[in-house]
């Protein structure tokens, strides 16, 4: 018999509840035990559900209190040190990982693959002695058993996996690390052995990431042990995200079954399947379902491909799952009560996925006609809203069309921009400027929520808005800044502000997913072509310019970080979505322009972050990046200077991409990387205008301004001072009035202090 299979459930819950425990906790309004007790109901929950949706093996384990890559390293003991505080809990412990305390600060965190989930890195040194803290998942198995009478399937993050996501060791200490944890993982898997565990998932995404020979045998090894070690228990090595490349040592390795996914990289893993087989002996757990997307699937062909992977392996040992973990899709449709019919219908997510699964698994057991009405069902919806009026604008898809023969590019060289934009601004050299947003606080949150309630009127929370904008313009000119900003006050989110003006958006209720620890995202939904109706942001951009003779630089969000930072639509080319959403920006631009606003930033701060996995993608990705900026910002006036901002700092391997976006200024986050970022511009030449944040805004610190000082002496070694832009690292909503006031000022007065020292030794010079 075929099986259904999921490899993880969301943890947050239908209405967030698990993230409100969280935040109670912490608060202090829950104390320990009655956390815990509220957390074991909504994972019991969780499990219940997938139970009574007729999933064969559920996961254990999977459930997390912060993160399962933190799971992992704390129950093997990586607790570094400055964690290591007498009379805490371990729970505290686990979070002061987490989100560091008054002493210790928090472990790093980073980007889960392709995914927009964070996970806490690990970190552990040369000698690190890891051991078996305690056997979680084994605690979560008999809790599952006891409770709800479920025979789980635990799964554990693998060891190859946690050490090349761990840092803090060298190397050529890697082979010592892991050997040291081999033995405790197989501690744990006898364990569960024991207590009458069949299958065990052990996930080893690093599988579909770009490997070496050498990795391949270090599998080997490792997974020979515990097959010498095991006698019972079956281990499931789960690969999902893309496809594997070392297909057929992958499945050779000696274990019960390997999950793969079919899915993603283009149908990679099933034309592997197909001319390489699938071992006789093992069971092929087969990711049909996208783990990763918020649609519903097509249940047609997924059974399609299902009966070309059953031609090939057995039937009796198929496993029928997602592509993934559904820990980054919403829970579920059923409480989105505002959505349009058309597009509802056609969304899954995580609870709507577990039934496709079954529905699957039930047609390769009884046969297609038994599921045959779901099907047609199913497929009828995909079709209605294939057809709906929004998918179909023809004059949005006709312009995109135009645009793929043209190579969108500014009229003059940036070097001759430079000099017209310099005649035209007149600014003086080491301009001080923003990255757009301001502080954000409770009045204007709740501003916010007053009108959307409607308990204040269009013209009441305009008129509080411009008051802020006023308030701030004269602040921004006391401290002296050179360009000033509108602050972004009427935005909540900086995805969501324009999908909701644009044609083509859908907002949900309850559609969350994590992003990290408690902290949860609801991306908007492009399920129909993008369009422009009218503009989104000269009004309040307008209004900051009349309160100023100085330049007030316009706010946008680029096409890459909104596609990237939204759910998409999956019947056109992700591209062709990035460029209707470049073309709506380009009108915006527009608009901006004839408003006199000749200062333009288009920030792209999910620009890297969007990069596919495998190499072999990633050029495409990084061309179609730039034709969507160059497209949004290519057709405006030389005078106009166009800007960008992104966050990060590890854009060695992205360098070149930010060349060819030809913005005429960049702002990038490195205030806390300096050194690295110098080395980079050792070793490429930069032209345009840059701003290398001078502090760092993620901390309430105000910095001192001989600090500021030093950080732009030190870019001045590699750029010229001709080029640099003295700004802050990244947008200040989140941080308070008098200590954002404090920390422009002192930044105002470090560029001044700079700027002196060189017109003096200029002054020298001409002497
Ligand atoms: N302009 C945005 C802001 O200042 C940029 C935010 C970001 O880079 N994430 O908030
Ligand atoms: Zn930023």
């Amino acid at each position: 018999m075929t099986k259904s299979s999921t490899l993880g459930y969301p943890r947050i819950g239908e209405k967030r509840e698990w993230k409100k425990a969280l935040e109670q906790y912490w608060k202090g309004n829950l104390q320990e035990e009655e956390f815990l007790t509220e957390i074991e109901g909504l994972r019991l929950h969780y499990l219940k559900k997938q139970k009574d949706r007729g999933i064969d093996l559920i996961p254990i384990g999977d459930f997390s209190l912060y993160d399962h890559v933190l799971d992992t390293a704390f129950m093997f003991g990586l607790i570094p040190d400055r964690f290591k505080v007498q009379d805490k809990s371990d729970l505290d412990t686990y979070f002061d990982m987490a989100r560091g305390n008054e002493s210790a600060v928090a472990c790093e965190m980073t980007k889960w693959f392709n995914t927009n989930y964070h996970y806490i890195v690990p970190e552990l040194q040369n000698d690190a002695e890891p051991s078996l803290l305690n056997n979680r998942v084994l605690h979560y198995f008999e809790e599952a058993k006891q409770k709800l009478g479920i025979t789980g399937k635990p799964v554990i993050l693998g060891p190859i996996t946690l050490l090349k996501l761990s840092k803090g060791y060298q190397e050529e200490h890697f082979t010592t690390l892991l050997n040291k944890l081999v033995p405790l993982y197989v501690q744990v898997l006898k364990e569960l052995e024991n207590a009458g565990a069949e299958w065990v998932q052990i996930d080893e995404p690093v599988l579909s990431t770009t490997l070496d020979d050498k990795d391949i045998s270090i599998f080997k090894e490792v997974y020979q042990t515990f097959n010498d070690e095991l006698t019972s228990v079956k281990i499931l090595l789960q690969t999902y995200f893309e496809s594997v490349d070392y297909y057929e040592e992958v499945v050779s390795l000696p274990v019960a079954g390997i999950g793969l996914d079919f899915v993603h990289d283009e149908g990679a893993n099933l034309l592997s399947l197909q001319k390489h087989g699938f071992p006789k002996d093992k069971t092929l757990a087969a990711g049909v379902i996208n783990g990763r997307n918020i649609w519903r699937s097509d249940l047609k062909s997924s059974l399609a491909a299902l009966n070309t992977i059953t031609a090939i392996a057995d039937k009796e040992r198929l496993i029928v799952q997602p592509s993934c973990s559904l820990l980054h899709v919403p829970v579920t449709v059923e409480t989105e009560h505002e959505l349009n019919t058309e597009l509802k219908n056609a969304l899954a997510f995580a609870d709507q996925k577990l039934e496709e699964t079954t529905t699957l698994t039930e047609g390769l057991n009884k046969g297609e006609e038994a599921i045959r009405q779901r099907i047609e069902e199913n497929s009828n919806a995909r079709g209605a809203l294939l057809s709906s009026a929004s998918r179909n604008r023809l004059e949005v898809q006709k312009e995109v069309k135009f645009w793929k023969g043209v190579e969108p590019s500014r009229d003059q060289h940036h070097s001759t921009r430079q000099k017209l934009q310099q005649e035209y601004f007149n600014l003086p050299l080491l301009p001080t400027t923003t990255i757009g947003s301001l502080p954000q606080t409770t009045e204007i949150r709740q501003a916010r929520m007053r009108w959307r309630k409607g308990d204040w009127d269009d013209v009441k929370y305009e008129e509080f808005i411009e008051a802020n904008i006023r308030e701030w313009i004269e602040r921004q000119e006391d401290i002296g800044l050179d360009v000033l900003i509108h602050g972004e006050f009427e935005r909540n989110d900086m995805v969501e502000f324009f999908g909701e003006k644009l044609d083509g958006f859908a907002f949900t209720r309850y559609a969350w997913v994590q992003s990290y620890g408690s902290r949860c995202v609801k991306p908007p939904i492009i399920y129909g072509d993008v369009a422009l109706n009218e503009p989104m942001t000269v009004k309040e951009i307008n209004y900051a310019q009349s309160q100023t003779a100085k330049p007030v630089k316009g706010m946008l969000t680029g096409p890459v970080t909104i596609l990237n930072w939204s759910f998409v639509r999956e019947d056109i080319s992700q591209y062709d979505v990035t460029k209707q959403i470049a073309l709506a920006l380009q009108k915006e631009i527009k608009a901006l322009e004839e408003n006199q606003i000749q200062m333009i930033q288009v920030d792209e701060p999910a620009l890297r972050e969007g990069l596919p996995l495998k190499p072999a993608k990633q050029q495409t990705y990084l061309d179609e990046a730039v034709y969507a900026f160059k497209l949004a910002t290519s057709a405006v006036n030389n005078e106009t200077q166009i800007h960008t901002h992104m966050c990060y700092s590890e854009f060695g391997a992205i360098m070149e991409t930010i060349d060819q976006l030809d913005a005429d200024v960049i702002s990038i986050e490195t205030a806390r990387s300096h050194g690295e970022l110098i080395t980079a511009f050792e070793e490429h030449s930069y032209e345009k205008g840059i701003g290398l944040g001078v502090y760092d805004i993620h901390s309430p610190r105000i910095p001192k301004v001989e600090e500021m000082e030093r950080n732009i002496e030190r870019a001045l070694q590699v750029l010229d001072s001709r080029q640099f832009w003295v700004n802050p690292d990244c947008g200040l909503k989140t941080r308070g009035v008098t200590e954002t006031t404090e920390a422009l000022t002192n930044m105002v007065k470090a560029a001044d202090n700079v700027r002196q020292r060189i017109n003096k030794e200029e002054a020298v010079k001409e002497k």
